[in-house]
């Protein structure tokens, strides 16, 4: 079993390897043959081994993997497409010299570029649990700033210069094509998950295609383009390390889901997008100064736009971090500052009204033996499992929180002091009613004490916490396991 899954591993880092080692080959015998102006078919045959690469491989990966067969028969789609197309134009070439624009051949090089967001975007919706809105602003910022620049180096003048409106929405549509890439790409590296060599090199593949993409666009509206440049090297590496990123031994990691909904704001992410923040704004100053017009209603909505977004993801990060700091890390209960505050709040309220209160203090019994005996670890998920217990006897307008290390509080808003002792019993049974897994398959009784105490008996904050303190204190000198009240 063992060596069957080694051979497997050695045959796949064979394949990823065998991908990267071909490109400089093909792509040095595609020159060569270029360069000596013969064998035009096997020139073909060279250039679409890049991208035939890409498509063979994710086919493969797709008849191996089975959670990454959907994502994988999308990529290999928008792979054949590219295939397609560059024999569709060589063919078109040979067969009447010059190939007409738009041709047939367009169909397939830009039905590529909704089948690869398709396929990178099943993996982004793979790794990020719930709807990661931090890293979609980020993606937005970027995609919005890049955005703003290829509409005004290449679009606009794209349809300035060519006639028509298809033959316009044609070239506008390699651009907007790009850019959709872009919006994919960089939500898919911005996100939440795992950095893998897969992800990195799928990376380099986008880096890559959109550099060339755009290299393309400029120089065909200078006119200085000219058929196997630079460019077809560029084209043809993306290829290759596109079939070695899917081949990568880490591929399967591209949809492992990630814990953390939202990255941090790395330093790097805030470079990320300060600069792409700023794009636009300095573009249309650059031109200004360099005397040209500028699209000053784009600019401007791009601006607004670029500006709100900013404002969307600063918002989000101040909530994160007020959301942090009443929260407990371990549980993901609120702490105990939270719970004081909002004790002190709902105490006043109460005795202004006349409703009754109910604050519940819990101590887990004998939780040194458990850290003793099992590792701190192996308390660590007693506490985490008494925090499961406990938000789910308590109710929605009952506030639960983490007080001190392994002692919890409970407020029960407008519970009566009968109500408040039955609610301290129904805890103290349901959390002691089944034994806790400590570590994997060792199973260990876990008990509380309660202390239970409440308004109107008490009228002070304060007052209310030392009273169900001492109550607490009474349950675990009576033996534990058991609830007392201050009154
Ligand atoms: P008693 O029945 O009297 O409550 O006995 P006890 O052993 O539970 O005593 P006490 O309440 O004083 O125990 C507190 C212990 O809780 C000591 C400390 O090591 C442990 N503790 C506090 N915070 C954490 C934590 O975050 N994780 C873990 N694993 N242990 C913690
Ligand atoms: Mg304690
Ligand atoms: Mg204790």
């Amino acid at each position: 079993m063992s060596n069957a899954v080694s051979a497997v591993a050695a045959r796949r880092v064979a394949a990823w390897h065998l991908c990267l080692g071909a490109a400089p080959i093909a792509i040095a015998a595609y020159y060569l043959l270029v360069h000596l102006g013969i064998l035009p078919g096997t020139q073909v045959a060279l250039y679409v081994s890049a991208n035939a690469a890409f498509a063979g491989a994710a086919l493969v990966v797709a008849r191996r993997d089975r959670e990454l067969r959907p994502i994988m028969l999308l990529l290999a789609a928008s792979g054949l497409a590219s295939v397609a197309a560059d024999i569709t134009f060589y063919f078109l070439a040979l067969v009447d010299g010059e190939v007409a624009y738009p041709s047939i051949a367009d169909v397939g090089y830009l039905a590529a570029y909704p089948l690869m967001a398709a396929g990178l975007l099943l993996i982004i919706r793979r790794r990020t649990p719930g709807w990661d809105g931090a890293s979609a602003i980020d993606a937005a910022i970027v995609a919005v700033g890049v955005g703003y620049l290829v509409f005004e180096h290449i679009v606009a003048p794209t349809i300035q210069v060519t006639s028509g409106t298809f033959t316009q929405l044609v070239s506008a549509a390699y651009p907007v094509g790009d850019l959709m890439l872009i919006m994919v790409g960089a939500r898919l590296i911005l996100g939440a998950g795992p950095r893998s060599s897969a992800l990195r090199l799928i990376g380099g593949y986008l880096g890559l295609v959109l550099f060339a993409d755009t290299m393309y666009s400029i120089q065909s509206l200078a006119g200085t383009y000219h058929v196997a440049n630079y460019l077809d090297a560029i084209w043809m590496t993306s290829g290759f390390l596109f079939a070695a990123a899917v081949l990568h031994p880490s591929a399967p990691k591209l949809i492992a889901r990630s814990n953390a909904v939202t990255p941090d704001a790395t330093t790097g992410r805030l470079v990320v997008l300060a600069v792409a923040a700023v794009t636009a704004p300095a573009s249309l100053l650059i031109q200004h100064l360099g005397g040209r017009r500028p699209h000053v209603v784009v600019a401007a909505v791009v601006c607004i736009g670029l500006f709100l977004l900013v404002l969307a993801r600063m918002a989000g990060l101040v909530r994160l971090q007020r959301l942090a700091a009443i929260t407990d890390g371990l549980t993901g209960l609120r702490s105990r500052r939270y719970f004081e505050e909002t004790l002190r709040h709902e105490v006043d309220r109460a005795a202004r009204h006349g409703d009754p209160v109910g604050l519940l203090l819990l101590d887990i019994d004998h939780f040194k033996q458990v850290n003793d005996t099992y590792g701190h670890g192996g308390g660590d998920r007693v506490l985490i499992e008494v925090t499961h217990r406990l938000r789910a006897l308590v109710r929605p307008g009952d506030l639960a929180a983490r007080y001190g290390g392994e002692e919890f509080a409970v407020l029960l808003p407008g519970a009566t002091p009968e109500e408040t002792l039955e609610v301290a019993d129904r805890i103290r049974r349901g959390i002691g009613g089944a034994p806790i897994a400590v570590s994997d398959g060792v199973l260990r009784a876990v008990t509380v004490s309660v202390g239970a105490a409440g308004v109107p008996a008490l009228r002070d904050a304060d007052e209310l916490v030392l009273a169900a303190d001492r109550a607490l204190y009474a349950a675990k000198n009576a033996g534990r396991d058991r609830v007392a009240s201050a009154a």
